[in-house]
């Protein structure tokens, strides 16, 4: 099994479910007492919100980016960024790294592929609704339209990630709310949600929701292990 290298913090209470999946999908493979090989990196989630708020992607790039190549230094044979939004700079960690970058958006491109879903719903913060990194990249590789919700619903979505779900506080009222706005979705078209921010999951899952859900967290993780395996060859 090869080192799976965890650039994570972003938030912490994500981090810890990748570090659990990925643990539970190796011991779901090879049995008994197998877990990862893991090397996992965690930041303070503050400093890179203020680097996100005042617009200083280059300096968080350099800062995600000296990070991948310290983890491929101590062994990592890949790099996972354990959130979407910071993979608006995944393409400068990938270069600096050397190891290859599992990147989040083709891992969810692949599975909405598989499974034929073509107008999928994108749930994610406002960087990653509202800028090109993600949406273009799963035009450009997959052919997928993905929808965002309307700009009163994007906030609603953007803010109980940052000021709920990233700070441990999970609320059934927003829940509530998620599922209305994924209904709007439904009607306007969406035949999949995915949750493109790794919190999302701690708040709603398949059994909330009457389309098929792509858990951006769960198929990263899962992800990690098909390439420590040696199933998945990354860029
Ligand atoms: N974890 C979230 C994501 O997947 C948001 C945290 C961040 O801004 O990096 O986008």
């Amino acid at each position: 099994m090869q080192t799976i290298g965890l650039i994570g913090g972003m938030s912490w209470e994500s981090t810890a479910v990748y570090y659990r999946q990925i643990n539970e999908a190796v011991r779901q493979r090879h049995g008994g007492l197998a877990s990862a090989e893991i090397l996992l990196r965690s930041v303070d989630f503050s400093r890179i919100v203020a680097l996100q708020q005042a617009g200083r992607w280059d300096q968080a790039a350099d800062e995600l980016a000296q990070i991948g190549r310290q983890l491929a230094g101590a062994g990592a044979a890949c790099l996972l960024i354990c959130t979407n939004t910071m993979h608006k700079v995944a393409d400068v960690v990938a270069e600096k790294a050397g190891v290859p970058l599992i990147h989040i958006v083709d891992v969810v491109g692949r599975a909405l592929t598989a499974a034929g879903a073509k107008r999928p719903l994108l749930l994610a913060t406002r960087y990653t609704m509202e800028q090109d990194f993600y949406r273009a990249r799963l035009a450009g590789l997959f052919g997928i339209d993905a929808l965002v919700p309307e700009a009163t619903d994007r906030g609603l979505v953007h803010d109980v990630i940052f000021d709920e779900l990233c700070c441990g506080v999970v609320r059934p009222d927003s829940r509530a709310a998620y599922l209305d706005v994924i209904t709007r979705g439904k009607a306007a078209g969406a035949d999949a949600v995915i949750l493109g921010c790794t919190e999302i999951g701690l708040l709603i899952g398949p059994e909330h929701v009457d389309l098929p859900v792509f858990d951006s967290t769960l198929l990263h993780a899962e992800a990690a292990v098909d390439f420590a395996d040696g199933l998945l060859l990354a860029a």
